[in-house]
Parts: structure tokens; sequence; C-alpha cells
């Protein structure tokens, strides 16, 4: 064969074509939305509560309080949205399990669903959470798996997941982007909708505590999106790292033990966080949240878990400092979820001497901050 001789034809390539769809996967896939989307349909709003302050203050306080919830906690959102996310993506299959890190109250909303839709459920959880979250998961129909130690909550779930076939939902990656920020009647386009006929409708400050972050970030964009002038302020409690990396700008921050109060506080910043969303962020020691939401029972005769009063204490100081300022408005915290998952924590007084905390500091605050308008910082 000469060089002049024209090049033999390609040989054409067989057609590629691979199709994976699967009538049935998607029928089940199908049903699977259809029941999630149809418990939206079911549910209702959550009330936003006025805490009582004096009118002439011209500073009103409310609670959006998500324990009415059918799971009783803001995680039913994040579990709804996580679920629909999940099975929109194809990540959950018919007959395989959902593995969950969590504190407790999403693994509570997520066994929920996931018996919903009839996939098994498997929470990892830190050994030291309360002992009525794991009765609600197998309340649920979900099993608990304990670690003693809680950062290793990500890579265990994630190696049962690799064990089982089945999906690490992974909450605190996805929850900011599983979540329709810009409405849909998410968290935030609900608390302004309740508050439209309020005497100060935008609130001067949205203060939302961090486990996740998602509900932070919720807030914040929809704030944006909307060209609000509300500010987002995340109280952060003892033993999380939150604070530090925000105020240092580092990502790379961590803490080396588990926060003490449930739902918030992580030991690593996670990736569901969203610093720049952030305008303010507070430093609240256990002790002060504890009193706080002590203190929320006597005024409101409500009963709310521990990171209600982490939002509440936040949310009082900065009602002193707008009241020392003369500033009228309105601040927005949240009621997260119900006090009867932690009666042998925060209500028990045996439990606040075994961890070394003092609250009456932080309750003659609180009392003589409501009785006089006069906020002194305890020491
Ligand atoms: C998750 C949680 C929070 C914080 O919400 P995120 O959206 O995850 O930041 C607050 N309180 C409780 C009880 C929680 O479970």
């Amino acid at each position: 064969m000469s060089t002049t001789d024209p090049a033999p034809p390609v040989p054409a390539l067989p057609t590629q074509d691979v199709d994976r769809s699967d009538p049935d996967r998607r029928g089940w896939l199908k049903e699977a939305v259809r029941k999630v989307r149809a418990e939206s349909g079911r549910s209702a709003d959550t009330h936003l509560l006025a805490f009582p302050l004096p009118e002439e203050w011209g500073v009103d306080l409310y609670l959006k309080d998500e324990s009415t919830h059918p799971t009783g906690s803001l995680k039913h959102r994040l579990a709804r949205s996580l679920f629909l996310h999940a099975l929109c993506n194809g990540w959950i299959r018919q007959g395989r399990p959902v593995i969950e890190a969590s504190s407790g109250s999403t693994a509570v909303s997520e066994a929920y669903f996931a018996k919903l839709i009839g996939v098994p459920f498997i929470a990892v959880m830190p050994r030291t959470t309360s002992s009525e979250k794991t009765r609600l998961i197998e309340f649920h129909g979900g099993t608990c798996h304990l670690v003693d130690d809680p950062r290793t909550v990500y890579e265990v779930s994630a190696r049962l997941a690799a064990e089982s076939g089945g999906h690490f939902m992974d909450q605190f990656t996805y929850a900011e982007r599983a979540t329709d920020w810009r409405g849909n009647n998410n968290i935030a386009e609900s608390v302004y909708q309740q508050l439209a006929g309020e005497r100060y409708p935008e609130p001067a400050w949205i203060v939302a505590t961090a486990g996740t972050g998602g509900t932070s970030a919720t807030f914040a964009r929809y704030i944006r999106y909307m060209q609000y002038d509300t500010r987002v302020c995340v109280p952060d409690p003892e033993n999380s790292c939150f604070f530090d990396g925000w105020t240092r700008g580092d990502p790379e921050a961590t803490s080396d033990c588990g926060s003490r109060i449930e739902g918030i506080g992580r030991p690593r910043m996670e990736p569901s966080f969203v610093p720049a969303a952030v305008d303010r962020m507070m430093k609240v020691p256990d002790a002060a949240s504890v009193a706080a939401v002590r203190q929320l029972d006597r005024v409101l005769g409500r009963r709310a878990g521990g990171s209600t009063g982490t939002g509440l204490w936040s949310s009082l100081r900065i009602v002193a400092r707008m009241l020392a300022a003369g500033e009228q408005g309105s601040v927005v915290t949240l009621l997260c979820d119900p006090g009867e998952r932690y009666l042998d924590k925060y209500y028990a007084d045996s439990w606040l001497a075994r961890q070394g905390l003092d609250i009456a500091p932080y309750t003659r605050t609180l009392e003589r901050f409501l009785a006089s308008g006069e906020w002194v910082e305890p020491h």
C-alpha cells in the first residue's frame, strides 16, 4: 500500500445508547413523591407567638412555634425537603435504607418520612442524645446506631450506606440547598406573611440558631431576595466552632467536644452553614440558654428545648440594645422543639449540677430586664 492510496473508510462506531429507565422504579418514585407532597398538603402553618413585652418599649418579640409540626420540631420542614430533593435526584430507592447523621431531631422527622414512603431508616447519633429522641425514632420505625465520639457520625453514616446500598442523606451538606429559599411557603415567607398585620411588619432582626445552618441561610436568602432590611443574627452555644470560624473567617475551625444544647452547635464548619449570609453572631453561655428557656416557660407557659433558650437569650439581649438606643421595631426568633424531650436535662436541676451550670445569674438578668428594661450582663 503506497502512501498516496486513499485511507480506508473508518468503520462506524455502533450507536451507544444506554437506557436505564425502569417503569417499576419510576412508578415507585412517583408514588413516593406523591406521598411526601400530600403530607405537605395536609399540614397547616405553625403559629407566630408574641412574647409579651411592655407596649411602650416600642419593641415587639415573636417566636415562630415550630414545635407544632407532626414530628415536633423545625426539622419536619428540613426532612420533607431532604426527602423530596433526594427522591427527585434518584438517590432514594425502593427497599434500600436511608441513613442520617443527626443529633436527634432530624432523625425523628426523617424516620417519619421514611415510614411514609416505606423505606428502612437508620439514625447515627452521639450516645449523649436524649433518650426521648431515641424512643421517638424507634416509635416511627427507625433504628438508632449510637457512637461514642460525636465527630464520627459522618464517616459511620457513609460506611453504613456503602455497606447496605442505601443512601446517606447528609443533612449537614444538603440542608441549605434542599430548601426552596425564594418562597414556596418556606419558614421565612411564612413569618413575613404572619407579621403583615403587626405594628412592625418587617422585623429589624431574625434570630436563628444553627445546627445545619439551613434555617439561617433560608431566612437570609429570602430577606435579600425580597430586598428587606431585616438582619440575621445566629447565636452559638458553647463547644461549637461556628462563632470562632465565622469571626475569624476560618472554614477549618473545629471544636473537640459535642454541644450540650441539642440540635445546635457543631464541631466543624458544616458545608450547609453559609457564613456570608449571617450578619451577626453571638456566643451564648449554656447556662444562659437554660435560664432563658425556663423563663419562657414562666412567661408563656410553654416548655421548649435548649436551643430555643439560646435564641431567646440572644433576642432579648438585642431587644435590650434596641430599647437603650431608642430604636423601635420587631425581633423574631424560633421555638424549635418541645421541652418534653429534655425533662431530664434542661428541666432537671440534677443535670445542671452534674454539668456544673449555675443559671441563677442569668435568671436574675432576665427577670430584672423584663421588670425594668435594664439589661445587666451577668459575670
Ligand atoms: C436543627 C435544630 C436547630 C437549628 O436549625 P438548622 O436549620 O439546622 O440550623 C435548632 N434547634 C433544634 C432543636 C434543632 O433540631
